[in-house]
């Protein structure tokens, strides 16, 4: 497994980004810098709602 990308709805202005789930630093919303995911060693925490998951190859 190499590991998942989820896309990733911010809390705040709902833009849907794609962030992969174990990013190793942090990735903010690109419209309004909300956090969408921290890293935590192994797999990212995601702050946002998960609307799809893509299958990395
Ligand atoms: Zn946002």
């Amino acid at each position: 497994m190499a590991g998942s990308f989820y896309k990733v709805a911010c809390p705040d202005c709902e833009n849907e980004q794609i962030v992969f789930g174990k990013a190793a630093t942090e990735v903010a919303c690109e419209v309004c810098g909300h956090t969408l995911a921290r890293p935590t060693g192994g797999e990212a925490v995601l702050e946002g709602e998960v609307t799809e998951t893509v299958e990395a190859r």
